[in-house]
């Protein structure tokens, strides 16, 4: 109830108004946000670095309406692509397809995002390019953005991949039809409020698909990222890829900033590759919401914060 009601205030124009003007409610996204501008944010990544982390920033923005914002969009990722490799930093890129226009023209987003891989792949040294993830957003995006990512690679862009979310019943089919490509793929819980006609009502079911998915993928050998902060998944990972042989480097394992640290370090130290999704920018309301969402204990503090404006 709490989870669904936090999802929809993630949509809501005038909750994000009365929320976004809480200072407090700003210092408490701080938790999971890098900071407003680049420069916190490559700060951010280099200390994460330096703890044996490495990093996917995401300039945070989603549902663009105009043409500019898109466009500007795709500067600011292409701008993130240049100041990574500048400074040396092992991190890539993620990027949500309505941010640089899917809502608008889907030629016109698609042109975005290839302006943004080819940045990527002329940047790129060895051992390769620097990976480009498009996050996944709520089911209404999830076919366009599957078959972005196969038009893409049918037109040799290779260093981009995305996102699936075990909670939709579509995802087993996903699996297949982006491991055939051979694109790496993030796996997910999902993190948006959708109909049980198209996601697994019972949280069992979300927790069984994606186990069955990360194995399906770990056997497949198209480096999964494996998303999660549950503990029993992350065991049950470690496990199914010691049985079966499957090298620490075949696969990562990746976490939200500001969750779970002591996890991520954990894992770290056991010789698995670890990557943690930086987000920065003060586009930071429906990020912010969905965070709570997945728990809700967060809430008493945060509306604390919100009445005591
Ligand atoms: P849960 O069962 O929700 O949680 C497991 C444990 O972790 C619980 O103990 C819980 O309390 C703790 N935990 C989980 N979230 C938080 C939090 N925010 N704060 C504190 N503790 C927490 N979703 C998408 O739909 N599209 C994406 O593109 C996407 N990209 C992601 C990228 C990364 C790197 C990660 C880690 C998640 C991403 N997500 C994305 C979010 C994902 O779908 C889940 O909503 C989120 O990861 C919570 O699910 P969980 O797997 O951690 O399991």
């Amino acid at each position: 109830m709490l989870k669904s009601g936090l999802l929809r205030l993630s949509e809501s124009p005038t909750a994000k108004r009365i929320i976004t003007r809480a200072p407090l409610s700003r210092s408490f996204a701080q938790r999971f946000v890098a900071g407003d501008t680049l420069r916190e944010a490559l700060d951010a990544a280099r200390a994460l670095n330096e703890a044996g982390l490495s990093v996917s920033l995401d300039f945070l923005g989603e549902s663009v309406a105009t043409r500019d914002e898109a466009e500007e969009a795709a500067r600011m990722a292409i701008e993130i692509l240049e100041a990574i490799t500048r400074e040396g930093l092992n991190a890539n890129l993620s990027i949500k397809p309505t941010q640089l226009g899917l809502d608008i023209d889907e030629a016109f987003c698609r042109a975005n995002i290839e302006r943004v891989l080819s940045r990527a792949a002329e940047l790129g040294s060895a051992p390769g390019e620097i990976f480009v993830r498009l996050d996944m957003e709520s089911s209404a995006y999830t076919e366009r953005t599957v078959a972005l990512v196969e038009g893409l690679w049918a037109d040799g862009f290779t260093n981009v991949g995305t996102v699936l979310q075990s909670m939709l019943r579509r995802t087993p089919e996903d699996v297949a039809r982006l491991t055939a490509l051979g694109s790496r793929i993030r796996l997910v819980k999902g993190a948006y409020q959708e109909p049980d006609t198209v996601a697994f009502p019972d949280k069992a079911d979300t927790d069984r698909v994606y186990v069955e998915s990360m194995k399906t993928l770990l056997e497949a050998g198209t480096y999964p990222a494996l998303a999660t902060h549950d503990e029993q998944i992350i065991d049950a990972a470690r496990r199914f890829t010691w049985e079966r042989g499957i090298s620490k480097d075949s696969f990562e394992f990746q976490m939200l900033y500001g969750v779970r640290r002591d996890l991520q370090t954990r894992l770290q130290e056991e010789g698995y590759n670890v990557r943690v999704y930086v987000p920065f920018g003060d586009s930071w309301y429906p990020y912010l919401m969905r965070r709570l969402a997945e728990r809700p204990a967060n809430v008493v503090f945060m509306a604390g914060s919100v009445m005591r404006e």
